[in-house]
């Protein structure tokens, strides 16, 4: 049973990448909270890949602040690695493979003015892989195996009592001026980080988050072994002893999670494209991401119930998204900071 004292205390809803960000960052100052989390399978967390790649593919720009963004992320991941004596955040370069000619020219153009562009590897044999047209290698690039994160935190969160695993009742809470109720526990304020599930929370009905399902598949490859990820239309992650992740699928508009032979199918006509070895797929899996119209997160508080707080619309990059945010979110929780106009729910006129 939990036991939390009291009106410094923070409950936040959800334990997906946004809640263990941001409880990691409370935590950090230690400030109490305390989390409530319902489990659900079909969490983009659960199945997320995890990859961070700091330039977006089809125009080769840089990703919307990925210069504030990645040093950030460095060094809050690696906090949490001390903390939980885990690996998880994983430092790999990403090579994408060169449909033609002018994807090429148009990588080399833009190289000039984006630092993550980098070097173009020709005529590279790689047996496993058709990769005639050349490979772009992308520099500052990895990803973080967000599954062990959230459960190697689960557990530390469990093991100091400030984790509860069950469903959040809106009914169940009681607003009062400076502080919220929720059942036996009083804190200062409830922060929801509930992903695609802020659909059904009465607080926020309004605000436009677009569930967008994904799907991934987890496959073996003997003896290969790349020393980056691969992307051609699909990436295809190396995880470990043979074993690769590649994905991923896009549906707007849905929360019909169950995984499809139709994701599976047009996961393995692209990789087909460039993977020339065989393979035995292991897993399928699917999840609905929290995207958002304008691609922002979504940061604030209630516009009537000032200690209702919202941390969600990571959308498609949770991974880099989450640790900046977080920090903002705690900044503003604690009245210490004010959250920019772009991820400020204020943008949209009614929650
Ligand atoms: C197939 C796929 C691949 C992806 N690949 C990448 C990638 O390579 N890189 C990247 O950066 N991002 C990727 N993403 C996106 C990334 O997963 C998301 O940005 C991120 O995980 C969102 O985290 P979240 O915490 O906001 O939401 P969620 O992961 O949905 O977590 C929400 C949590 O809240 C809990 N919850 C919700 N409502 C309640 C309630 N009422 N009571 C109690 N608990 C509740 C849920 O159980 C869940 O644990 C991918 C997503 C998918 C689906």
């Amino acid at each position: 049973m939990i036991n939390v004292s009291i009106a410094t205390s923070y409950i936040i809803v959800g334990q997906g990448l946004a809640g263990t960000t941001l409880a990691w960052s409370l935590y950090k100052e230690n400030i109490p909270f305390v989390i409530i989390d319902n489990h659900h399978q079909h969490c983009a967390s659960k199945v997320a890949a995890g990859l961070y790649n700091p330039v977006v593919f089809k125009r080769m720009v840089k990703s919307w602040m990925v210069d504030d963004l990645l040093p950030v992320a460095d060094k809050f991941y690696t906090y949490c690695e001390e903390i939980l004596e885990t690996k998880f955040w994983h430092k790999l370069p990403i090579k994408k493979i060169f449909v033609n000619e002018e994807e090429k020219n148009l990588w080399r153009k833009k190289s000039a003015e984006n630092v993550y562009l980098g070097a173009i590897e020709e005529d590279i044999i790689i047996n496993e892989i058709d990769s005639k047209e050349g490979l772009g290698k992308v520099n500052n690039a990895g990803w973080l195996d967000v599954p062990l994160l959230l459960e190697k935190s689960k557990e530390f969160f469990l093991e100091k009592k400030i984790l509860l695993q069950q469903q959040f009742n809106y009914e169940d809470i009681l607003i009062l001026e400076n502080q919220v109720g929720y059942k036996e526990i009083t804190a200062k304020g409830i922060v929801f980080c509930e992903g695609y599930q802020m659909l059904y929370n009465p607080y926020f009905l309004k605000l436009p988050l677009i569930p967008t399902k994904g799907e991934v598949i987890t496959l073996k490859v003997k003896n290969f072994n790349p020393n980056c990820t691969l992307n051609k239309g699909v990436f295809l992650l190396p995880l470990n002893d043979n074993t690769f992740k590649c994905g991923a699928t896009y549906e707007w508009h849905t929360t019909k999670a169950e995984i499809t032979e139709k994701g599976k199918k047009e996961l393995e006509e692209k990789m087909q494209k460039f993977l020339k070895a065989d393979y035995t797929i292991l897993h399928h899996d699917a999840g609905i991401r929290p995207t958002v119209v304008d691609r922002r997160p979504l940061l604030g508080n209630h516009p009537q119930y000032k200690n209702i707080f919202i941390f969600n619309g990571l959308g498609t990059k949770g991974v880099m998204l989450a640790p900046y945010f977080a920090y903002i979110m705690k900044e503003f929780m604690l009245e210490k900071a004010v959250i920019s106009k772009n991820v400020d729910i204020k943008r949209f006129s009614a929650t």
